[in-house]
Parts: C-alpha cells; sequence; structure tokens
C-alpha cells in the first residue's frame, strides 16, 4: 500500500494526514504537509489516530432484534417497515437523525431520500447542537449561510478575538496558527469567555464575562464604534438596518456582563483602533438560548466598519464537527434543502424536485433535533434512523431521549459498532465502514472541501453509510434515482445541483466540479468553494449580500438572561463543553490510552468559595441535580470558573460512566431562531455525594 492523502476526522480544522503502512504492520498517521489548514502540523487527537483504529469491539454484522443477520433480511426490513409507517401514518411519522462525522456523499443521499422521496423534512443533525445559531445567524445578514472568514485571515490579522471558544483545546491547530502570528507579527489576543481556559494562557486580554451576556457587550462595542466615528460610512450606505441595529445597541440601560468597565474600555479601544480583526465564535456563542442574536451582534460590528471579507478581517465562525458545513451544505438541517436552497421558496422547491424527479418533496421545514426526539416521545415519530451519532447520550434531557428511543416503534442505527448508550436501544444496526475504511469528502471551517480518503479494507460486513441508504431507497422503488455506483458519482451530482442554486443567486456554488471524472475526484486537493461558473472570490468584500436587492442586513438585538431561571433550589449555572484530548462519546478516542490518560473521568469544576460553602473537598465526589437529571462527578475546585458556575465535560456516557452523563443534566431550552440548544447556562444544585 502506498501513502494515502486523506482528512482527520476530528474537528472542523479538517486537517490533512497521510496514512501509510508502518513497520508493525499497522498504518501510521503524520499530518500532510501540503494541506493548507495544518501544513503538516496534527494535534494530540489526530497525532494519535493510529491508535484508535483496528477491529476490536466493531459491528461486524448486521443485526435485527440483537441476532446478526445477513444485510439483506436487515435492509429489506428497514425499507418495509419506513415505508409502511410513511403509508400507515404519513411522511412526518418518520425521521431521520445525520452527524457531522458523515461524509458529504452519505449526508447528500440520506438528505434526498427523506425530503425527496418520502416528503418529509424530518431530517435533522447533531450539527444543530454545533452551528445551527450561525447558520441563523448568517442567513438573517447575508441572505445565505455564508462564512466569510479564511484560515489566512487569522494568519494576517492584527487582532484575534475569541469569543465562546476555546481554541486551544478544540481547533489546536487553529491556535497554534493564531500563536505563530502573534510571535510572527505582534497579533493581538482577546478572549471572550465566562471561564479562564487553555486559550486564555498567552492572551492579551481575558474578559471573563457572565454567562449569556455576549449580546450585551457586542451591542456596547457597536455603540462605541458609533460615538468613536469608527463606522464605514461608504460600506454601510449599501447596508440595511443600520439605524435599528444602532438604536437596540444603544438602549440598553443595564449591564450584565460583570465586567470591570476599564477592561471593557480597553477592549473596545483595541478593536475599534485595529483595522485586521477577525472575531472567532464557537460553541459558546452557538450553544445558547439567544445564539442567533449573538452571532448577529458580532457580525454587526464587522459589518458596521466594513471589516469583512477582506484580507486579515472578519467575523469567523468555527465548527465543531469534521464535516457540520458539509452538512450545512447539502440541506442537512431540517429547515433546509440542498445547496443552501430554502424550502419555504416555490421556486427552489420545484427546481429541487425537477432535479432529483422527485415524487413527494417536502414542502415545509421538519423536526429540528430537541423537537424530534420530543416527537419520538409523544409517539409522533414511528420510525427512526440514527446514523453515527449517539443522542441518548449527548442530546439535552439525555434520559428522557434515551427513554424516548428505548420506547420507538421502530429505531435503526448505522454506527461502527454496538457499544453507544444508542445503539444498544435500536431494533436494526448496521455495521458502518469507519474513517480510514471509507471515501468520500468533508468540509471544514473555511469551505475547504477535502477528501476522505480509504486505506484499510471496512471488517466483517461493514459498508460504508451512503451504501446503507442507497440500498434502502432502492428497496423502496426508488432505486433510479440512486443508483449510484460510488462516492463520486454522489459528488458529482451534489456539485450539478449547486449549479441551480448558483442560478437562483445562492452562495454555494461547487458547479466547476460537476464533471470531475472518477480519476479527478480521486486526486481531489483541498478546494475552497465557491468554485463556480458565476460569481467566486472572497463574500461580503464588495458590500453585496445574497438576500433579494443585494444589500446586507444588521439585525437589532438585545440582550436577555438565559431563559432558565436560578432559584434556591438550583442556585449554579452549569457550562458544559469538551476536554482537549476526546471527542463526542469518545468511541474513537476512547480507543487510545494517551490519549485517555490526559484527564481519565468525569469531573466538575467548582470555585473555591462555592466548594467551600458546599463542603466539597478536591477530588471528592460530588452530586450535581438539575431539573432534568443527576451525576455524580469528582471535584475539581478551581476559580478558572466563576463563583455560582460549574463546568463539566461531555463526553462520559452510560458505556463509560454511568453517573457521569452530563448531558441528562442540559435543559432542552432552544434558541427561538434556531433551535440550537442551551448546552451552557443549564440552573443546576450541587452537594457532596454520600453514598446509601
Ligand atoms: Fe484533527 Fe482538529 Fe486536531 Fe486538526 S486540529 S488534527 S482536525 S482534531
Amino acid at each position: 500500500m502506498s501513502t494515502v492523502r486523506s482528512t482527520c476526522p476530528y474537528c472542523g480544522v479538517g486537517c490533512g494526514v497521510l496514512l501509510a503502512p508502518g513497520d508493525s504492520g499497522r498504518l501510521t498517521v503524520t499530518g500532510d504537509p501540503d494541506h493548507p489548514a495544518n501544513t503538516g502540523r496534527l494535534c494530540s487527537k489526530g497525532s494519535a489516530l493510529a491508535d484508535t483504529l483496528g477491529t476490536e469491539g466493531r459491528l461486524l454484522a448486521p443485526r435485527v432484534d440483537g441476532h446478526e443477520t445477513g444485510w439483506d433480511s436487515a435492509l429489506d426490513l428497514v425499507a418495509a417497515r419506513f415505508a409502511e409507517t410513511v403509508a400507515t401514518h404519513g411522511p412526518d411519522s418518520v425521521a431521520f437523525y445525520a452527524s457531522g462525522q458523515m461524509l458529504t456523499e452519505d449526508y447528500y443521499v440520506a438528505n434526498k431520500l427523506m425530503k425527496g422521496f418520502l416528503g418529509t423534512a424530518n431530517i435533522d443533525t447533531n450539527s444543530r447542537l454545533c452551528m445551527a445559531s450561525t447558520v441563523a445567524g448568517h442567513r438573517r445578514a447575508f441572505g445565505t449561510d455564508t462564512v466569510p472568514g479564511t484560515y489566512e485571515d487569522l494568519d494576517a490579522a492584527d487582532l484575534v478575538v475569541l469569543v465562546g471558544s476555546n481554541l486551544a483545546w478544540c481547533h489546536p491547530i487553529l491556535h497554534q496558527r493564531v500563536l505563530a502570528a502573534k510571535a510572527a507579527r505582534g497579533t493581538k489576543v482577546v478572549v471572550v469567555d465566562p471561564r479562564r481556559t487553555a486559550t486564555c494562557d498567552g492572551a492579551d486580554l481575558h474578559l471573563q464575562l457572565a454567562i449569556g451576556s455576549d449580546v450585551a457587550l457586542f451591542n456596547g462595542l457597536l455603540a462605541a464604534i458609533y460615538e468613536g466615528g469608527a463606522v464605514d460610512k461608504a460600506f454601510v450606505a449599501n447596508v440595511d438596518g443600520f439605524d435599528d441595529t444602532l438604536t437596540a445597541a444603544r438602549c440598553a440601560r443595564l449591564d450584565p456582563t460583570g465586567l470591570d468597565r476599564d477592561l471593557v474600555d480597553r477592549f473596545y479601544r483595541i478593536w475599534i483602533g485595529t483595522e485586521r480583526v477577525v472575531t472567532v465564535f464557537s460553541q459558546g456563542v452557538n450553544q445558547s438560548g439567544s445564539g442567533t442574536d449573538k452571532v448577529n451582534a458580532i457580525l454587526n460590528c464587522h459589518i458596521a466598519t466594513g471589516r469583512i471579507g477582506r484580507a486579515g478581517m472578519g467575523p469567523f465562525s468555527v465548527t465543531g464537527q469534521p464535516n457540520a458545513m458539509g452538512g450545512r451544505e447539502v440541506g442537512g438541517l431540517a429547515n433546509m434543502l440542498a445547496c443552501h436552497l430554502e424550502i419555504e421558496n416555490p421556486a427552489h422547491r420545484a427546481a429541487v424536485a425537477d432535479f432529483w424527479n422527485a415524487p413527494r418533496l417536502a414542502t415545509t421545514p421538519g423536526l429540528k433535533a430537541v423537537e424530534m426526539f420530543r416527537a419520538v416521545a409523544e409517539g409522533r415519530i414511528k420510525a427512526l434512523w440514527i446514523m453515527h451519532t449517539n443522542p441518548a447520550a449527548t442530546l439535552p434531557e439525555a434520559d428522557a431521549v434515551r427513554d424516548a428511543i428505548a420506547a420507538c416503534d421502530f429505531t435503526v442505527v448505522s454506527d461502527i459498532t454496538a457499544a453507544t448508550d444508542t445503539a444498544r436501544l435500536a431494533d436494526v444496526l448496521l455495521p458502518a465502514a469507519a474513517w480510514a475504511e471509507k471515501d468520500g469528502t468533508v468540509t471544514n471551517s473555511d469551505r475547504t472541501i477535502s477528501r476522505q480518503r480509504a486505506a484499510l479494507q471496512p471488517p466483517g460486513q461493514a459498508r460504508p453509510d451512503w451504501w446503507h441508504v442507497t440500498e434502502v431507497a432502492r428497496r423502496m422503488g426508488y432505486g433510479r434515482s440512486f443508483d449510484f455506483a460510488g462516492p463520486a458519482e454522489i459528488f458529482r451530482e451534489h456539485a450539478a445541483l449547486s449549479g441551480i442554486a448558483g442560478g437562483f443567486g445562492r452562495d454555494f456554488d461547487i458547479s466547476g466540479l460537476a464533471d470531475l471524472s472518477d480519476g479527478d475526484y480521486e486526486r481531489l486537493a483541498p478546494t475552497r468553494w465557491p468554485v463556480a461558473r458565476r460569481r467566486g472570490g472572497r463574500f461580503f468584500a464588495d458590500g453585496q449580500s445574497f438576500h433579494p436587492g443585494g444589500r446586507i442586513r444588521m439585525v437589532p438585538v438585545h440582550w436577555r438572561a438565559p431563559e432558565a431561571k436560578h432559584g434556591p433550589r438550583f442556585p449554579f449555572r452549569l457550562n458544559t463543553g469538551r476536554v482537549r484530548d476526546h471527542w463526542h462519546t469518545m468511541t474513537r478516542t476512547g480507543r487510545s490510552a494517551r490519549l485517555s490518560a490526559h484527564l481519565a473521568e468525569p469531573f466538575v469544576e467548582i470555585h473555591p468559595e462555592d466548594a467551600k460553602e458546599l463542603g466539597v473537598a478536591a477530588d471528592t465526589l460530588v452530586e450535581l441535580t438539575t431539573p432534568t437529571g443527576r451525576a455524580i462527578l469528582r471535584a475539581t475546585i478551581t476559580d478558572a470558573v466563576q463563583q455560582g458556575t460549574l463546568f463539566a465535560p461531555m463526553h462520559w456516557t452510560g458505556e463509560t460512566a454511568p453517573s457521569g452523563r452530563v448531558d441528562a443534566l442540559v435543559a432542552g431550552v432552544t434558541d427561538p431562531v434556531s433551535g440550537q440548544p442551551e448546552s451552557k447556562a443549564s440552573v443546576c444544585a450541587a452537594r457532596p455525594f454520600a453514598a446509601a
């Protein structure tokens, strides 16, 4: 076997990797020096990828009701049960829950089957938990879900502001790029985060604001931009909503940030006085009941100053998952059609139905993730297909979600293992090819499409996800529309459809790739979209958006407190997040001893004053309770968290730490625009754990 170029399957940085046979017969994984995202570097997770390969613990054959069976009988059953459910209860009685781990080609066919052929938009994704607020914020400002920033902007910026982003742990290679720019050209780094994280080490400023107060901070910045005469009047002349947005920003009567005024003024002076500023934001912004408003509060400041779409400047959301962006492109969200076309637009629907030759294209948005599992609990969803994700452990109110899946009439899970909280509940388990065994594409945070390539044969009867979907579609009678020989053919269809989207003035246009031969696809180098036959280059520097009329919009936003209210029963706010060396529910990283050694068990960070008051000693067990669940975690006493707040990581599950299922604690409160859950401000009680 010669060296294979592929892409890391963890975070949205999308680093290139080289897979090569090692001396011991197992693969070695090194950074790809030619990939523009990482130029050869890998973080701890990426460099341990080889440890996570192998067949131990893999699902090797289809299972029905816990018994191994052949592919034909399993697929026949899935097709029959989905067809029967649609026929009996209507299209909206079935649902598909997808994942940012899926490759674009897998996502494309799943979305096509659900929206085009089963006639329901009940396909949503765990990316709803990751960046849905950014999607909604982009659409409000630009008319489309367009990321204005690029990684090169981080290299060229004089100021990088990291909002709700522990970049050092969650996007380590991007953090290295920021630190390299700081060393080379003195780039200033400001962190805006309620928690002191590893990203604060080496930052010039840390604004440790109150949980959920970001809108107030950025509204204040917009007011300061205006009062300091820093508005780019020529740019704003072509922007809608400036006056109303400024009025909203200036009318705030109280400051909920809890920050020292001098510190805030210093931040505002640096931001206003630095033209090349990139504001990076991530889950601390997105995972909020006011996440969309937070996104627009940030975008408003860049639009008002015209600092967008030019070298070294712009708002820049970084995605959590390796293919969260690809899922957005194919329309893997319940409220979107493929290629950034809109489900509520009759012309868009007609074009997609025509292109797919789809008999019953969905006409209304489907259920977003939290709503979807509530519908499962209420018995409205009767057949559910879950692909490469573990909602029984990771959705808010995880205990209720677990119970809902267990009670669902028919649940299919496609995964690489049977040992997840969700897979254990499946009626049908379909064995999937894992990373390094499958082919396709992913799109990273700066819109760069990269190939994932196979270097290993899938073990046992494992098959790629696109094959699972197309085989079920074929058995449901849609074979002609799903007759794909492989991912290259699916990619060409996706690219051709994007050309139609481009014709509607949509941003996502990769029609320049629609004629790739199989060989071209195999050799495809990392390529940033658009790759269009129409508009190309950078977005928004020309003041043009994708709204009708082409004007960018500023959106008036007002700060509001997190929805779940404090009270004497639940006096703390619980913030959740990731650790450096684990990914999601550890189905891969948990296989690496060196990754697991970093932080070996679930924990909760407690401020020293709170620990004293509660009588909690370091490293003892603490019982956390919220209105939705309970967990027992080991105490880490640290002033990295503010008094009255707690932080706990989300990686451990019923499989790895039955008492440490942190998402059981998180309430299913969602942003009213994006539907993204509030994962960082649940009300919570804490006390020393006393074993019965
Ligand atoms: Fe993988 Fe992200 Fe690390 Fe890059 S930064 S090696 S994509 S986990």
